[in-house]
């Protein structure tokens, strides 16, 4: 029998929301950390824009509570906004308390102050940032810091496989003790047991095609915990940003910055005809979900895989000096926008809907928290207000830590748990099997339930996932597993959660467009979905 990891809290995932919780734990309790990939591998690398916050002068909590709620049409739950709008500016203390280095500039009187931009939804100047790389600069000091600290263990490459309840081994009790975790080196299965459980996981991009998320974005969190019996909440509301660079190799996507457009960017169809016009009389300045709307259709109208994006009526110097990322980013992939246009296509960004939480991070299971873009808070309702999410993270870990920390004493380390059982599988000689279903999913998914839907499509897609699930579990029951089979998992099971909630969804708002209800309803509602065996 392998020996059983023991901590206070197991905290799954190292992103902004998993790194900043082990932070405000650490010096009352042991906490481990799980990555299944490097520590800064996350969603959280990747933002750029920054964190939004009521620090301005002119700025008020109910003007940021009021754009929200607009953002979030109509089903946003308003409790949790006030929350975490009024938390806001305490947890940006705290990241600056923890060495975060956010952009100053001086004002008339030539006095530093930290610098606020203002973004897509936002009445005001209220994101904090760090240059163009937030996400980079959170990331490179909380791991720092959490590396450091004596009581805090990070195990990266090790990838939780499944939640361990009190349910599912026959136990009195619904309680969440620990988790199953394969060490992606060893390929050997541990058991985690902990007092708490945060999931912590990030969200599920890469359920479609086209994502602007890096590879580890598969719902793992979102998938663990409908198997061990949480109540999932809105999955059908993915954002979707309009223009990431196209590539044949997806690991090469990346974002195009909207400024592009701002700056004059037009958007061409491949036989170089301008078309936002049609669409709406803002054309490349028409707001995101509009754009991305627009260039799903062409797309879709033409069989084509992408458009253009042009923006070679600049001068060289300009585009250089305004865009230094990006347009490095294109010419190392063989594109110089300075004088040629470069492929686009619209891509899955966020995840608002996820894991059903209270203002503290619990689940529905007893001893189980979700926080960050696995939890769904209520915050975003049916679209999330730019540079909301970073906060959402930094707001329900300190909100998680204090909850657990007022329970500490009280719940004993859980007994020995029962080993995972890899007695009756085989190693498999038909690995084809998941590359082929990962891309099979990913590829349906961005053609029936992307954008623009309709219920046909999304039966189309439903079926498809049934057979792919049936497949997949078998393969799963008969061989040794791997992290891309575990992976492939749980992307199965968030697809199925998605086009779920898209079937019952029967309007039009915010992110979910379809065909056929293209009104919204009267009365908002959530798509809430609870796992039937815990009906
Ligand atoms: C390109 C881009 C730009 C963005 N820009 C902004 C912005 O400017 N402002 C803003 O507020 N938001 C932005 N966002 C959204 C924001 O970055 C994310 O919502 C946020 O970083 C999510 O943080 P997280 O801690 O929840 O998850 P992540 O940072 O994604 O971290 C997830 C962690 O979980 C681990 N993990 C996952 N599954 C498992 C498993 N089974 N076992 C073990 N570990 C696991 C991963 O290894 C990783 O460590 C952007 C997102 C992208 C992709």
């Amino acid at each position: 029998m392998s020996q059983q990891a023991e901590y206070d809290v197991l905290v799954i995932g190292s992103g902004a929301a998993g790194l900043a919780l082990a932070l405000e734990l650490a010096d009352h309790a042991q906490v481990a950390v799980l990555s299944k990939a490097a520590i800064d591998a996350g969603n959280t690398q990747y933002a750029q824009g920054g964190i939004s916050a009521v620090l301005g002068q002119d700025d008020t909590l109910e003007s940021h509570i009021e754009d929200t709620l607009n953002a979030g049409a109509g089903l946003c739950n308003t409790a949790t906004v006030n929350f975490v709008v009024a938390q806001g500016p305490a947890r940006i203390n705290w990241l600056i308390e923890q060495g975060i280095q956010f952009t100053q500039a001086a004002d008339n009187t030539g006095q530093l102050n930290y610098h606020l931009t203002r973004e897509g939804g936002h009445s005001r100047r209220r994101v904090i940032h760090a240059e163009d790389a937030t996400g980079r600069a959170v990331i490179t000091q909380l791991s720092a810091k959490a590396h450091q600290h004596p009581n805090i263990k990070i195990f990266e490459r090790h990838i939780a496989i499944d939640l361990i309840t009190g349910k599912k081994f026959g136990l009195n009790s619904r309680r969440c003790m620990g988790a199953y975790v394969f060490n992606i080196d060893t390929e050997e299965v541990t058991v985690f047991r902990a007092r708490f459980v945060v999931l912590a996981t990030g969200g599920a991009g890469n359920a479609y095609l086209h994502t602007s998320n890096p590879i580890i974005a598969t719902g793992d969190g979102i998938a663990m915990a409908w198997r061990a019996g949480c109540h999932v909440a809105n999955m059908e509301f993915i954002q979707f940003h309009p223009t990431c660079f196209y590539h044949t190799d997806d690991t090469n996507a990346f974002l195009i910055s909207e400024a592009v457009r701002g700056e004059g960017g037009r958007l061409l169809l491949p036989n170089g005809e301008a078309f936002m016009q049609k669409f709406d009389h803002r054309a490349e300045l028409a707001p995101r979900d509009i754009v991305a709307r627009a260039i799903d259709h062409e797309i879709k109208r033409l069989g084509c895989n992408y458009v253009f994006l042009d923006i070679t009526h600049k001068p060289a110097d300009f585009i250089i000096s305004h865009f230094p990322n990006i347009y490095q980013r294109c010419l190392d992939l063989g594109y110089d926008m300075t004088y040629e246009p470069i492929p686009v296509v619209p891509a899955a960004h966020y995840t608002c809907g996820g894991v059903m939480t209270d203002l503290t991070g619990k689940t529905d299971v007893e001893g189980l928290y979700a926080i960050g873009e696995v939890a769904h808070t209520g915050l975003h309702g049916a679209n999330r207000m730019a540079s909301n999410s970073l906060l959402e993270c930094v707001v329900f870990s300190h909100a998680a830590s204090e909850d657990i920390f007022k329970q500490l004493n009280n719940i004993p380390i859980p007994p020995t748990l029962p080993e995972w059982d890899a007695s009756r599988v085989t190693n498999s000689d038909e690995e084809v099997v998941v590359t082929h279903n990962w891309y099979e999913l990913r590829r349906f998914m961005w053609d029936y339930v992307g954008i623009v839907r309709t219920t046909k499509r999304l039966q189309r897609a439903k079926n498809r996932i049934d057979l792919l699930q049936r497949e997949i579990n078998e393969y799963y029951s008969n061989f040794r597993i791997s992290n891309n089979l575990i992976e492939l998992r749980n992307l199965a099971l968030v697809a199925d959660l998605i086009v779920r909630s898209a079937l019952l969804r029967k309007e039009s708002r915010g992110l979910h467009y379809t065909l056929d209800y293209p009104q919204p309803a009267p009365i908002p509602h959530d798509t809430v979905l609870i796992p039937e065996e815990y009906l």
